[in-house]
């Protein structure tokens, strides 16, 4: 393949273990790529690189939406690179589980004995006894393809679910039917209201403050919604503070305020809505001052947060603290529901979503190409073991039971609740490969651990979910040390266990990401990192629901959601039609008891050097 010309900078699309960066002089060349973490932002960056190495790196001004900004932990990536703590060489472990002991081996040493460990443990139990540990810290889509399609030739277990969004997509897809929102740069310049609902955008969603501030000075109102008063609440025209877990009795409230001053939108109630009737009987029940009592909230600032909406265009944007406790989904209908009685959706200024993932769906139109290679014969009713449970399931798991682990781009100690459960689960595996840049509680338990590239060194496609524009990342310099990029063990360890045929000799990213995305669709031209492509608008309006259809069953947006009574038939759970609201388990007032001995909550507000 011809080298790739960007500037004084070539990139050769060879194999990707054969990336190589030909600078044309030793002056300093400022490169574009993109921060791969899980965040709203998905940040242009300006890598400064001068004889191979990265000197400093800046957001890119020229990006429409992010504009030069970088948070703290963009900016740390810098000495994240080239910390002396990187992994720099394969290790293998000699000391007892746990301890961290190890020595240093050679990539053909560690990928010969884990392939030659893994061949002997599926002759014995079977595919399903390997399962990955994997979590989305690195939103790269490219790579987990590549590992499933090793995976499912495997016949491994799947890996489920998630930690941090599932409340909040079901409470929308009951709702509404799908997850859209209309564009920052949109909204900005016509919503007359902004509700920002469990959502601390100064430090999770930063480049959306300028657009509230845009809204501002136009003369928009900002009301948020917190338990605790955050920066941008401080800024607020009204700050709500509900104990927390009560946000759905607070939406009721609302949402019986309106009735009561009649601030519903009966002609899009008539045309786009199903269910008012119910619905309005289980908001009767709901009067300020009931909804005030259980969620601490005065009720003038319900009432007065009703007005607004019911009178205003109006966005809510929800954040991930609307996911954190029991019967969130309800909360999160409750919400939904308040855009739907004052019609504020399918406008420039009214909408009410927490994310949008039409970029994962637009680019991953065709993953299974990657994930299940044709002619490969693939059991696909495999078990599935959902991530929150990854310890017990590992613990508990027969038949097969199971004996290895690959654990990538996450870390089970300090993630999965029980820290105990997860040391025994470890401790069980016969096999437990981590890649990983640094040392980490898990890679101690580890019997092999393997380095891997920063997003500096290697190639990612990673779809926004808090804006529309499409970037790669490129690799701005050589893989530092040994580290080897993410596709490149995958690779590597299913030619050795015997898949070679569906791992072809000389591929190169490029080939894998043309596999995966929409045919016609321009990757070369996202590559190009001087200008980031735009989402088609035929594959995600910037007014969505301006037709007034949505995808849900009666094609109208539902305050009943018959398909969550319907799924429910027969099993133990709260499926309830109605978005009702039910006390979290653990609240001092579903159990007075603990709160005896227990009388504080505590609610643990992200850290600015966290994702989300
Ligand atoms: S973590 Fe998010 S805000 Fe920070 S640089 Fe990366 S994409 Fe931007």
């Amino acid at each position: 393949m011809p080298p790739r010309d960007y500037g004084r900078l070539k990139i050769f699309a060879l194999p990707i273990s054969c990336c190589v960066f030909a600078l044309s002089s030793n002056a300093p060349i400022r490169i574009k790529t993109v921060c791969p973490r899980n965040c709203f932002d998905t940040c242009s960056i300006v890598a400064t690189v001068q004889d191979g190495k990265i000197t400093r790196i800046d957001g890119d001004p020229d990006h429409p939406i992010t504009r030069g900004h970088l948070c703290a932990k963009g900016y740390s990536y810098l000495s994240r690179t080239y910390s002396p703590e990187r992994l720099k060489y394969p290790l293998k472990r000699v000391g007892e589980r746990g301890k961290g002991k190890m020595i240093r081996v050679s990539w053909d040493e560690a990928m010969g004995e884990i392939a030659s460990r893994l061949k002997a443990l599926r002759s014995k139990y079977g595919g399903e006894t390997l399962i990955e540990y994997r979590y989305g810290g690195h939103r790269d889509i490219v790579a987990p393809l590549v590992a499933a399609r090793f995976l499912n030739l495997f016949g491994a277990t799947a890996l489920g679910g998630t930690f941090c969004d599932a409340s909040e997509y079901a409470g929308f897809l009951y709702t509404y039917g799908s997850l859209q929102s209309v564009p920052d740069e949109v909204w900005c310049e016509h919503t007359e209201c902004i509700v920002i609902w469990g959502h601390r955008p100064e430090t999770t969603h930063a480049h959306i403050v300028p657009f509230i501030f845009r809204a501002m000075e136009r003369g928009a109102k900002l009301v948020v919604i917190d338990p605790i008063v955050t920066p941008l609440g401080s800024k607020a025209d009204f700050c709500l503070q509900p104990r927390p877990g009560t946000d759905g009795a607070l939406a009721l409230g609302v949402a019986n305020h309106i009735l009561k001053i009649n601030g519903e939108d009966s002609d899009f109630i008539r045309n786009h809505t199903f269910g008012f009737k119910e619905y309005k009987k289980l908001v009767d029940e709901w009067p300020v001052e009931k909804a005030s009592k259980v969620t601490g909230v005065p009720k003038e600032g319900i009432q007065a947060v009703a007005k607004l909406i019911a009178e205003k265009d109006t966005i809510m944007q929800l954040g991930m603290g609307l996911n954190r406790y029991t019967n969130s989904h309800n909360a999160v209908r409750a919400i939904a529901c308040l855009a739907g009685v004052t019609g504020n959706l399918g406008r420039p200024g009214a909408c009410c979503y927490f994310l949008d993932k039409s970029a994962d769906h637009f680019l991953t139109t065709n993953a299974t190409r990657v994930s299940f290679p044709d002619g490969a014969d693939i059991r696909r009713d495999r078990r599935l073991v959902c991530i929150t449970g990854f310890n017990r399931a590992v613990l508990r798991a027969r038949d097969p039971p199971i004996r290895a682990v690959i654990c990538w781009r996450g870390n089970p100690m300090p993630q999965l609740m029980n820290v105990e459960d997860t040391k025994r689960a470890l401790r069980r595996l016969d096999l437990l490969v981590v890649i990983d840049q640094f040392m980490t509680d898990t890679a101690d338990y580890a019997d092999f651990v393997l380095p891997a590239c920063t997003f500096f060194e290697q190639y990612n496609l990673v779809p926004p979910y808090g804006h529309r524009y499409l970037q790669a990342a490129i690799p701005v310099i050589a893989p530092l040390h040994e580290a080897r990029p993410d596709i490149d063990i995958w690779v590597e360890l299913g030619r050795r266990v015997g898949f070679g045929n569906y791992f072809p000799e000389g591929w190169t990213w490029l080939d894998w990401a043309r596999m995966i995305v929409p045919e016609g669709f321009p990757l070369e031209s996202i590559i190009n990192p001087a200008k980031p492509y735009r989402m088609p608008e035929d594959r995600r309006p910037e007014v969505p629901f301006k037709d007034g259809i949505f995808q849900t069953p009666s094609g109208k947006m539902e305050f009943v959601s018959n398909e969550i009574a319907s799924y429910g038939k027969g099993k133990e759970g709260d499926w309830n039609p109605l978005p009702h609201y039910v006390e979290p388990d653990e609240s001092p007032e579903s159990r007075p008891d603990l709160k005896q001995r227990y009388p504080l909550i505590m609610i643990s507000p992200l850290s600015p050097m966290r994702t989300h």
